[in-house]
């Protein structure tokens, strides 16, 4: 059949049938052949009830239903106007005591409003549900609104801005408020209401930084989004676009904090905040993510970047060789490296790049950190800098698994017992090896690391002794019947080709 043939085959076909209708059915039956997860965007074939990477069910109600659509957003509003409305009531001085022991929260609806606006083959992981879906989940708990307060949002100023980001970075953020869709990269979108969510996120964050700082709240979350810790001087990526940690790091300086403590536990590595304060000995930036030898989004984050420019050391990358990492490998490494480099550097502000990517069940991360892992790392970092501690959300893909792990740091944070204790087993031999390696590079700069270092290593190599002793004994004993079999085996084939070589002959 020619091309022409084709044609001519088709129109005599429209002919005959001008409805097409019995193309209709087929047509449906193509459509439906995958559907994609509600809860993490990942796609499906159509004979799958459950969802392959999160077990979310096929037609879930979690959106439908109404489970994240709670009534927080009318109840923050009230709660808004009325602290705002007691604050005026009130000297400011009793203000300050209902409020300099309690958590502040900050979140604005407005960040909802940036979202993915050209339909693509696959929905957009870094989508509004996300903020919704750990929103509903803080207003069932009784959280927010509750027993945490919400902070006046406000954007971020040109100023502020450029104390990290490049005048042309910030241009080409704030142009695209004048288009209906655009892209920094093919993964990093923004539409007319972008920009504005990018300020809003960065000002709740510098606003928190310096509330905190000042003693004016306890502690924070940052529940906001496009996420930053990818954004760097002068570039948007990886979802990014204003980099809310580092506006946040230099807020809580403005306010008066000498050295900032940044810990970044979202699965991938934070390029751009590590970039902001490269050769800056003011500031620690601390990263645990995947990195697969570079192979890992965005690639960046080995072991020996270790900062530069007479900041050596003050750049701690904790790079996983492998996905599936859990909390006992994430806690491993907060004990040997996280918290001994963070008590030797002493911060008096400590912020979290809290993505909740390394989450179980989240489709990007492919980890296995679960909300009492998350818990239990708030709990040991909230030990510094007399607990003036502030969480900003990062990535995290699993509508479920965010609302569960940000709600239990939260719980945290307010000082709260949470359900699931977390249960501490050894960390994995990949762990490690990573660990280790961590702990060779780092102890040149932080020689309060040199001990663990030895003592580790030791009880590696001695593991490692045992181990291959054990292989070797282990072969032994498989050697010996392996060779028989193969014999036996051997003789039974020869036995079998010559036979049946007899029996071709005897033909002949
Ligand atoms: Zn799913
Ligand atoms: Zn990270
Ligand atoms: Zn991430």
């Amino acid at each position: 059949m020619t091309l022409q043939d084709m044609n001519e085959y088709e129109t005599a076909f429209n002919e005959d049938d001008e409805e097409d209708s019995d193309w209709e059915p087929l047509k449906r039956h193509v459509e439906i052949l995958k559907w994609f997860c509600t809860n993490c965007t990942m796609v499906n074939l159509d004979d799958v009830v459950h969802c392959d990477v999160c077990g979310e069910h096929k037609r879930s109600g979690i959106l439908r239903n109404g489970f994240f659509a709670s009534p927080f957003f009318e109840d923050a509003i009230a709660s808004r106007t009325e602290s705002e409305s007691a604050g005026r009531d009130a000297d400011s001085s009793s203000r300050n005591s209902v409020s300099s022991c309690s958590t502040a929260v900050g979140f604005d609806e407005r960040m909802l409003l940036h979202s993915e606006v050209v339909v693509k083959s696959h929905p957009h992981p870094e989508r509004p549900d996300r903020l919704r879906a750990i929103a509903a989940s803080l207003a069932t708990a009784g959280i927010f609104p509750g027993r945490c307060y919400p902070i006046p949002s406000r954007e971020i100023t040109q100023q502020e801005l450029q104390m990290v980001h490049s005048s042309e970075h910030i241009e080409s953020v704030q142009l695209t408020s004048h288009l209906y869709s655009s892209y920094f990269t093919p993964d990093t979108y923004a539409n007319e209401h972008s920009a504005r969510a990018a300020r809003i996120a960065a000002g709740l964050c510098a606003d928190l930084a310096s509330e905190i700082f000042s003693g004016r709240c306890k502690n924070g979350f940052a529940l906001v989004r496009p996420p930053g810790h990818h954004a760097g001087v002068r570039h948007a990526m990886g979802f990014c676009l204003h980099n809310n940690a580092a506006i946040a790091a230099l807020a809580a300086q403005a306010a008066g904090a000498k050295k900032v403590l940044i810990v970044d536990w979202d699965v991938h590595h934070g390029n751009g905040t590590q970039e902001i304060f490269d050769g800056n000995k003011t500031v620690l930036y601390v990263s645990l993510h995947r990195h697969e030898g570079g192979n890992f989004y965005p690639g960046t984050g080995a072991a020996w970047e270790v900062g530069t420019a007479g900041a050596e050391g003050y750049c701690v990358n904790i790079p996983w060789s492998r996905g599936g990492v859990g909390d006992n490998d994430y806690v491993f490494a907060f004990e040997q490296v996280v918290l001994p480099i963070a008590s030797a550097f002493g911060p008096d502000f400590t912020i979290i790049s809290a993505g909740f990517d390394a989450a179980r069940g989240d489709p990007l991360g492919c980890c296995d950190v679960t909300p009492a892992g998350y818990a239990q790392m708030t709990r040991m970092l909230n030990g510094f800098s007399d607990g003036k501690l502030l969480v900003i959300l990062e990535g995290g893909y699993n509508l479920r698994s965010i609302s569960s792990s940000a709600t239990a740091v939260i719980k945290v944070l307010l000082g709260e017992h949470t359900e699931t204790e977390f249960v501490k087993r050894g960390p994995s031999r990949s762990g490690l090896q990573t660990v280790l390696k961590v702990l060779q590079i780092q102890k040149n700069f932080w020689p309060t690391l040199g001990p663990s270092f030895e003592e580790l290593d030791l009880q590696w190599r001695i593991f490692s002794i045992r181990k291959k002793n054990k292989q070797l004994k282990k072969r032994r004993r498989t050697l010996a019947p392996i060779c028989w079999k193969w014999g036996r085996k051997s003789v039974f084939y020869h036995l079998l080709l010559k036979g049946h070589f007899v029996a071709k002959s005897k033909r002949r």
